[in-house]
């Protein structure tokens, strides 16, 4: 089944000899590659994406979900340009205005973030985050749920996607290291929890609750499945009562699950969020924020200056929390991310409702062929999974037909379908009836080549 995509992309195949030589495994980030190689793009516009060979893709992975609003949409060039003519790049390093009326948005759109910080990726949000939590706790493990991820770093590089063989027990998921040099400490203290399993997340938070400073997750993990809300109401009454910070990363469902992310539609207040992607509107981003009593710990200590190397410290560095970055709220990303929201203020209502026509047009072309498959996801995301079993958490997820997954996925790139085999479906505002019927029509075919 590669032969069709091989034949189709044959520059994308040289040139890839040429990345190799350049970067390790010819990409910036692992997730770039898959096996043959990976396609190269050269141009996005709206919906599409057009590849070196001149192939046209209706572009589902729109940057792991960060372009909400497709490619080179007017209103964010339009944004960006003026910021850059009317303020240049990164107002030297000063504090300024869209840095206030970016937070004013987030304050009202997700409440629970009373006070916020800025970073430049969903990575250091989450890392911010954590420190937040170890510092107003003074505990020294977190909490993570297996299968969730949360950036690459050391603490939560953890159980994200372990054999099934090294995951030990489903109810008290043994901490697996995802990558060759992560400190061991982190092993240690990082318990992994069952998603979706509140009898055994409890007991788990119970017994390690003087260590435990967090309990981080993705409210809908990977995007695609999402919490129960029993378990998410279940998750914040115990949090609450054993004196854990419950830490919501929000870098995938911000802006992309409805305008006020998953705990405007649970309803539910975390004490810390961490936000990225659709935010920045295709530029880095990070932003953190909560409950004022935690964010505070961040604020530079009223008897000092905040760190400055060009000085001698006047307080012990352990009065204040360090956050620092020289690009933390940059003009551009901010000009980039209030232009999105202010689009999605009017259109996300209908993405979500042509998100269910799509989820819903797949389901039947599938039964049609008594392939089981489910659509699952909530708001503007959703994952193909190949199961007739329900899917709750990761360990459920690894029941599904991912090799049928992976010709499909082949094959409906040979057809102008894209997104990175095995990967999720993100829609975005420009992704109209047409497309969605393109796409329908795409899966069709495929569905027929593969049940001949
Ligand atoms: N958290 C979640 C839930 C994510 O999906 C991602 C990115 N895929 C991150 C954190 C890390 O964000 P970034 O890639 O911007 O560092």
């Amino acid at each position: 089944y590669l032969t069709e995509f091989e034949e189709q992309t044959v520059k994308s195949k040289a040139i890839f000899q040429k990345a190799k030589e350049i970067m390790p495994g010819g990409v910036t980030a692992n997730i770039k590659s898959f096996v043959p190689y990976p396609i190269f793009m050269q141009k996005g516009k709206g919906a599409y994406l057009y590849d070196l060979d001149g192939n046209e893709y209706i572009d589902y992975l729109l940057s792991y979900g960060a372009l909400m609003l497709g490619h080179g949409h007017t209103d964010i060039i339009q944004a960006v340009q003026k910021q850059l003519e009317d303020d240049g790049t990164l107002l030297f390093g000063t504090p300024h205005h869209l840095e206030l009326e970016m937070g004013e948005k987030i304050k009202t759109l997700y409440p629970s973030m009373e006070r916020i910080r800025y970073t430049n990726s969903g990575t250091e949000a989450t890392l911010l985050a954590i420190r937040l939590a170890y510092a107003y706790t003074g505990k020294t493990k977190i909490a993570k749920f297996e299968g969730h991820y949360h950036g690459g770093y050391d603490q939560v590089l953890l159980s994200i996607n372990p054999s099934l063989e090294e995951a030990g027990h489903p109810h008290a998921p043994k901490s697996v290291v995802e990558s060759k040099g992560v400190d061991p400490y982190h092993e240690e203290h990082t318990i992994i929890l069952p998603f979706n399993d509140l009898e055994h997340t409890s007991q788990l938070l119970t017994k390690y609750k003087e260590e435990i400073a967090a309990v981080i997750l993705e409210p809908v993990q990977g995007g695609f499945i999402p919490a129960e809300p029993a378990f998410m109401h279940g998750l914040r009454k115990i949090t609450e009562e054993l004196g854990i910070v419950l830490i919501f990363d929000e870098v995938k469902t911000g802006f992309r699950l409805g305008l006020c992310g998953a705990q405007g539609l649970y309803n539910v207040k975390p004490d810390l969020t961490a936000l990225g992607k659709v935010v920045g509107g295709g530029f880095p981003v990070g932003i953190v924020g909560g409950k004022e009593e935690i964010m505070m710990t961040s604020a530079p200590a009223a008897s000092s200056d905040v760190f400055d190397s060009s000085q001698s410290r006047k307080s012990s560095a352990k009065d204040v929390l360090f956050h620092s970055g020289t690009y933390n709220g940059h003009p551009t990303v901010l000009a980039a991310g209030l232009a999105t929201i202010k689009v999605l203020e009017q259109e996300m209502e209908q993405v979500l409702q042509r998100t269910e026509k799509l989820k819903a047009g797949l389901e039947i072309l599938f039964a049609q062929r008594g392939i089981p498959m489910q659509a699952i996801g909530a708001g503007t995301i959703f994952n193909v999974v190949l199961t007739e079993k329900q899917v709750r958490n990761y360990r459920d997820l690894q029941q599904a037909d991912f090799a049928t997954r992976k010709e499909l996925d082949f094959r409906l790139l040979a057809k102008g379908i894209y997104t990175k085999p095995l990967n999720r479906y993100n829609l975005s505002t420009v992704h109209g009836d047409k497309e969605i019927n393109l796409t329908l029509e795409a899966f069709d075919t495929v569905l027929s080549q593969m049940t001949k």
